[in-house]
This record gives C-alpha cells, structure tokens and sequence, in this order.
C-alpha cells in the first residue's frame, strides 16, 4: 500500500490576535503533488510549518497514515524537507550533507553509501560528490539539499519556496526535473510558492490561500480556466477583470448579451474574467461575446506582440499576436473587434474570504 496519506482538519492558528490560519482542512492522497499558492502572508509557510512539525497549532488536527501528528515533534516525523535558503552544512561535503539523515538514524555504513549514492544519481550529482557546498552554484546545492530530503525515503516531502533563489531559466529547468522526479519517485508532496506558473506547472492540486483560508482546491487546470472568485482569478496569470450588469435576459458587456461557459450565480454583481491568450481578434465572421476595441499600443515582447486596447467603459485590455499568425499587426488608433468564445467566458463573484 502507498503510504503518505495526509489529512488536516479544522487547523486554526493565531499570533496574537492575527489569524494566520483560520480553519484549515485539507485531504491529500499519497503520491499527490499539492502545492499551497498565495500571496505574501497568506499561511502558508504557517501551514507547512504545522505538518512538518515546527508550529502547534492551535485547534485542529493532522493525521498522516491514520495517525494523529500533532504532538510530535518534528524529528518523529520523518519528513523530507527542503528550504529555499538549502540549510545545508557549509562545512561537509556533499557525500556528507546527504548522508547526514541516514547516520542520525544510524544506517549502517555500507548501506549510507549505496543510498546517498543512489539519491546523489537521482538529482544528478553523483560526479560531485567530494565537493565542498562552497564550491557549488545555486542550483547544484538545492540538488543536493533534495538529494538529503529524499535520501531517507521519506513518505512526505515538504518544499518551501525551494526554487526562489534560483535565476528564471534554471527555476524552469528545475521545476522540470523536480516533477519528473516526483513521478518516479511518487512520495506525497507538499509544495509552497507565491509562483502562479510554477504552481501550474508543477502540481496535482493547487491549494490557493488567502488571509489563513483556502479559497480554491483544484487542479491547476481548473483553478486557471475556472477560478471561482475574484480573487482566484485575478491571482493567476494576466488577467483582467471586466464588470458586467445583469437584466432579465441575463449577463451583458458593453451592451452585448454574454454566452457563458456555465451558468452563474445569481449573484448581482460579477465579473467576466478576460486572459490575453483567450481573446481572439481576427476573422470577420460572427461571434458570440463580441467587442470593440481601440489600439492603444503595440510592444514587441520576444515570442510575441503585446496590442493593448481600450474597451468601451475605459477598460484597458491586452492581447497577443504569436509570430506564426499571419495577420497584420494593427497601428495605434485602429478598431479591432475581440471576441471571447462561450466555453472560455467564465463569470466570478467577490471572495467571501
Ligand atoms: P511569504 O510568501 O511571505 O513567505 P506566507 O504565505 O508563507 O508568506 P506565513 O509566513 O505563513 O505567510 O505568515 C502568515 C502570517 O502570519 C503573516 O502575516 C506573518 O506575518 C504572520 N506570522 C508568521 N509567523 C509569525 C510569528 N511567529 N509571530 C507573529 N506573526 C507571525
């Protein structure tokens, strides 16, 4: 049986007065890649924190397996961890940074070898065993600090931030490796980032936080093309969010009826949320979901042209042109009509949380 089965239920944890967690439950199957995404001070450190040990909360309970983990402390969980600072020993090499774990739980030595061996081949740095972490770049020592956190076998690792310290390219190149590694690992994975794509790009489910509240549980699919509040919406990606008004008929923008994807709540006051790579500009034919727009201007972005537009009621929006589309590029001060197809029209509320 796979183990690794986390379930949290009811968490509430307070500084003072500040609810930094405020009822927190989550069920995460073993093998499951969950990360905890939100903005600066939404929990989620506090959160990690809680299962690996470091925090009491206040109320509220953790099992892991079926068994209770609140009162135990951090070492008697036996949990992989990695930071985003690698809190590895500057002064041991790397054969010794990894083998660390496995002497605290006095592994016999020929054992330790074969094992730090093997997690050093995982993450790719088996030819660099013998050296200093001094003597490493940025991303060699959070291989090797994951190296340590899987070494042990742990049946949950936990990750905070572990890739923030890294330059763009290679935080893209690691969050590769690091999802292959989970899959052929499978250990039960819990995984903090304020990183939307990284988010997206890395996990099973996206637990999305605000102000000590999980506010949406999904998969990154669905937390990206059906965000269910204002808040989710506006956290994830480019996103803008236009007001619409509701009569009789239904929803309408800028005068024009809405052909949603699902219908809405009856909730007066909603927003259609509008991504960039959404809208779709060219072609003369009718289209549901319809308006004009004037350029405002056209930037050059690399992969990709930038038209941002103004919508009737003020609205600034913007669009992309791929460099494979044939279109023209617009000029300033042209009329472009942008339409929004029903299945990608999605309407939102105000977050309760
Ligand atoms: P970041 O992305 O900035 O790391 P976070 O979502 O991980 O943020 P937490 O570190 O979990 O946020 O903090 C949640 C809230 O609890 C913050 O407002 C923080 O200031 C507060 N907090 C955390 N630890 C303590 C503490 N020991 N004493 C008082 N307040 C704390």
């Amino acid at each position: 049986m796979k183990s690794g089965a986390v379930s949290i239920r009811q968490i509430h944890k307070s500084y003072g007065i500040f609810k930094a967690l405020d009822d927190i439950s989550l069920d995460i199957d073993p093998g499951e890649f969950v990360t905890l995404l939100g903005p600066s001070g939404s929990g989620k450190t506090t959160l990690l924190n809680v299962i690996a040990g470091f925090e009491r909360p206040d109320s509220g309970s953790l099992m892991v397996d079926g068994v209770e983990f609140i009162a135990k402390p951090p070492h008697r969980r036996d949990l992989g961890m990695v930071f985003q600072n690698y809190a590895l020993f500057p002064h041991m090499d790397v054969f010794n940074n990894v083998a660390y774990p496995l002497k605290l739980r006095k592994t016999v030595p020929s054992d330790i070898r074969d094992r730090v061996k093997q997690a050093l081949d995982v993450v790719q740095m088996g030819h660099l065993s013998a050296r200093r972490i001094t003597e490493l770049s940025g991303g060699q020592k959070q291989r090797v600090a994951l190296a340590r956190a899987i070494v042990f076998e742990p049946r949950l690792l936990l990750m905070d931030e572990p890739l923030s310290a890294l330059d763009k390219n290679l935080r893209e190149h690691m969050q590769i490796e690091l999802k292959r590694l989970h899959l052929r690992l499978g250990m039960t994975t819990v995984y903090v980032t304020h990183d939307q794509q990284e988010a997206l790009t890395m996990s099973d489910r996206i637990a999305v936080l605000r102000n000590g509240r999980i506010v949406q549980l999904d998969t990154p699919q669905n937390i990206y093309d059906r965000p269910n509040c204002h808040f989710v919406a506006s956290f994830m990606g480019e996103t803008r969010m236009l007001p619409v008004t509701k009569n009789s008929r239904g929803y309408h923008f800028a005068g024009r009826p809405l052909k949603l994807a699902q219908s809405p709540s009856a909730v007066e006051k909603q927003w259609l949320v509008v991504r960039p790579e959404r809208l779709c500009w060219y072609g003369d034919e009718e289209h549901d979901n319809r308006v004009e727009g004037v350029v405002v201007d056209v930037v050059y972005r690399g992969d990709s042209h930038s038209i941002s537009l103004k919508l009737p009621g003020d609205h600034e929006i913007s669009i992309r042109r791929a460099p494979t589309e044939s279109t023209p590029l617009p000029e300033p001060g042209q009329t472009l009509t942008l339409w929004l197809k029903p299945e990608a029209s999605v309407l939102v509320e105000e977050t309760s949380a």
